[in-house]
């Protein structure tokens, strides 16, 4: 087929989860078209991917959801993950976008050429958009770790982000490896059910002691019938969170306040072999913090351990650590995380020929997280540098989709260019951030997803109200226009 036969779909959006809704939401409302590919059957992203038993989201759910959809009916401060992908399958329902999204739809290969950009799909077919918003997030490539004999395990294994719920745990030996956020959170509900439970630690983690309370029908009712009520409550959220996310980018009052609490939490553990065990060796937020008030007590209970002792190898019985030692098991749980650098796309080639992967091979370099010199009419939400420690992500996407719409707005009915950020304006970025992260506590001696390959952290290095404001509007003498004929 030739180019000409292949549809145009305006912009195309890569990912139906939080951040490609709210792009979609955005264009929908000014009715431009677009059209979002999504490769599962459902939206939701990572909210449809993790089922695992006591996922919740550590952001408040009043904060943890669009500005412009509250939800009165939150179960819990911290709501349940399932409760979270309804939340978003009714937003979706509710601006008609299950229209505007093809299911089942993988882009394996997305290059910028005559003009816009070529489009294929796993699936065999193609298609032209004028504009490319990744919306796939980092955190969707699952790390399945290199532990010999990993293959052999005889029992059920699987990722924390594949759970098996057909598999049943009654009664069952299970192991853990992985002591992150989601690692953490499935300890106390599997220690119901499991006869021996056994969390495999590589490296401490610094827990942050908060409590989740269920919200009552009367406290429902009211914030149905008063709708500021949860306007207020996510405004108080937003102030917490936006002043005391400076905790982990400047050396002061709030990282001070934020070690403390993780430091004084760590002494509530009774038994002293396990407190020690627990005890990290880097400094709170360094790696990002862990939020519970469930994991300590957990630990306590008497058919759960703690398992320091590196693992050695798996073999059909469970796991052997490295001092001989076999736990055997029945379920194996691999919590080990994300490949959070592979950013969600294979292969985005942009002007030149030159790929996402060649022009990032020593570490991401983009302007102001979203744009890319090179990448023409190009736009990553929740991409490398955006502020993606313990934050609403709900509410960084919202300031990048606006910001990102602005750009559309102006690419939009300009035919023969495309717009891109200049390189000077990306370099100026990425010196200015290199230089803030010097002040940042994730570069203070730890091993983290935060992280890059070449040991930069691909984080926002300022404060939440900084990134607000700098993403409020582009700044257009930073971009330019690439002409395509
Ligand atoms: P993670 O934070 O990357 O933790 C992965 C864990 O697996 C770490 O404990 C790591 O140990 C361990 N691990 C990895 N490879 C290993 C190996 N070969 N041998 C032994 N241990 C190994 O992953 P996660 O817990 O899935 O969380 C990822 C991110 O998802 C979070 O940081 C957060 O952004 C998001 N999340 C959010 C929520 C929420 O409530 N908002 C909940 C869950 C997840 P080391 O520390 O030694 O590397």
């Amino acid at each position: 087929m030739s180019q000409a036969e292949v549809a145009n779909v305006g912009t195309a959006i890569i990912g139906a989860g939080m951040s490609g809704l709210l792009m979609g939401i955005r264009l929908k409302r000014k009715g431009l078209p677009f059209r979002i590919l999504e490769k599962a059957g459902s939206v939701g992203g990572t909210w449809r991917e993790n089922t695992y038993p006591g996922l919740t989201c550590d952001v408040p759910s009043f904060f943890y959801s669009y500005s412009f959809e509250p939800n009165p009916d939150w179960t819990h401060r911290f709501s349940p993950g399932a409760e979270i992908c309804r939340y978003f399958e009714g937003v979706a329902e509710k601006y008609g976008l299950l229209e505007d999204i093809s299911f089942g739809t993988s882009v394996v290969d997305a290059r910028f050429e005559d003009g816009g950009w070529t489009i294929h799909t796993g699936e065999g077919a193609s298609l032209r958009a004028d504009v490319l918003v990744d919306a796939t997030g980092p955190l969707h490539i699952k790390n399945i770790p290199p532990i010999p004999g990993l293959d052999r395990f005889a029992g059920t294994m699987f990722h924390s982000a594949a759970w098996d719920h057909s598999v049943p745990l009654d009664g069952k030996r299970i192991g853990v490896i992985g002591n992150g956020s989601t690692g953490v959170q499935m300890m106390a509900p599997l220690s119901e059910v499991a006869s021996d439970l056994t969390m495999f630690q590589r490296t401490a983690q610094w827990i942050f002691p908060v409590g989740n309370r269920p919200y009552t029908d009367r406290e429902r009712r009211w914030t149905r019938r008063l709708p500021i009520l949860g306007k207020l409550t996510r405004f108080v959220y937003k102030w917490i969170f936006d002043h005391a996310s400076a905790g982990v980018v400047e050396n002061g009052w709030w990282r001070r306040r934020m070690q403390r609490g993780c430091r004084d939490y760590l002494e509530t553990v009774e038994d002293s072999e396990l407190r020690e065990k627990l005890r990290p060796d880097h400094e709170p937020g360094c790696k990002r913090l862990v939020m519970s008030r469930e994991f300590y007590p957990t630990l306590e209970k008497e058919h759960v351990h703690l398992e320091t002792t590196a693992i050695d190898h798996i073999e059909e019985r469970g796991v052997v650590t490295s001092d001989g030692n076999l736990h055997e098991l029945d379920v194996l749980v691999l919590a080990t995380g994300f490949a959070a650098h592979e950013w969600g796309i294979a292969n985005v080639v942009g002007i030149e020929g030159v790929s996402l992967k060649e022009a990032w091979a020593s570490g991401p370099r983009t302007y102001r997280s979203v744009t890319i010199p090179g990448f023409p009419n190009f736009f990553m939400i929740v991409g490398p540098n955006s502020p993606l420690g313990n934050l609403s992500i709900i509410d960084v996407s919202e300031s990048q989709t606006k910001y990102i719409f602005d750009c559309i707005e102006r690419i939009d009915g300009q035919s023969g260019r495309a717009l891109m950020p200049k390189r000077s304006a990306a370099e100026r970025f990425q010196n200015a951030m290199r230089e803030a992260m010097k002040d940042t506590v994730w570069v203070t001696g730890c091993s983290s997803w935060y992280l890059s390959p070449d040991g930069d952290p691909t984080l926002w290095p300022w404060t939440a109200r900084e990134f607000h404001r700098v993403m409020k509007r582009p700044d257009f003498d930073d971009f330019e226009w690439v002409e395509t004929g």
